[in-house]
């Protein structure tokens, strides 16, 4: 769930019609159009500032809204047993706190793709997850849609679909290297299973 208390204004004035907010929108809530001045879907702007920050010429403001929006995906809309059970295979705790800007967790994540998302942008419009951070939130996007097995495409902008490989990633043959044993890959998975297994305080 995200409260919704800013969102994107252009300038057309200023504005160059150069792409660059199109490509860093987490949402695809603006494009540039014929005429060469962007525009923003104000229903699913959520005012995240990717695009004001990067424009070269400042021709794009938040503002205020003048009544908040509430976004999200209601996780006990899908079946809790399927929810555990995608949350696990992606190595998660439902409970597990995605995205630090937002606070999303991995239930709500999994109950989006669960309800029919596919794609990042999609979740990032549904649940106002952000998906700029190369580690912390497009990563475990991913590994949950490919644990729901989500064909991921290539990514609209220039966000990059490409999953980092994490420790459940690697062959035996480097796990068991006695080479390795400083590593304690096995005693990590042990204990972020345990992690993904845990009981919430529900
Ligand atoms: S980044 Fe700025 S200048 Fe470029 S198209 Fe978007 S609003 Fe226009
Ligand atoms: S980048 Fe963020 S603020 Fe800009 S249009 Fe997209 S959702 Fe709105």
């Amino acid at each position: 769930m995200r409260i919704i208390t800013t969102q994107a204004v252009v300038d057309p004035e200023t504005c160059i019609g150069c792409r660059t907010c199109e490509k860093v929108c987490p949402t695809e809530s603006i494009k540039v159009g014929d005429d060469k001045k962007a525009t923003v879907n104000l229903e699913t702007c959520t005012g995240c500032g990717n695009c004001e920050s990067r424009c070269p010429t400042f021709a794009i403001k938040l503002v205020a809204l003048k009544e908040k929006k509430v976004i999200g995906v209601d996780y006990t809309k899908a079946p809790q047993d399927q929810i555990a059970a995608l949350c696990k295979k992606a190595q998660f705790h439902p409970e597990a706190v995605l995205c630090y800007c937002t606070g999303t967790r991995a239930r709500e994540v999994a109950a989006c793709i669960l309800l029919g998302a596919r794609t990042p942008e999609e979740i990032s419009r549904q649940t106002g997850i952000r998906t700029g951070c190369s580690v912390e939130c497009i990563q475990p996007i991913l590994r949950l849609l490919t644990a729901a097995g989500v064909e991921l495409g290539k990514a609209p902008g220039w966000q990059w679909y490409g999953l980092t490989p994490t420790n459940w990633d690697l062959p035996n043959d480097v796990v068991k290297n006695p080479d390795h044993k400083k590593f304690y890959f096995e005693a990590d998975r042990k204990i972020m299973e345990q992690v993904t297994d845990a009981k919430g305080g529900e």
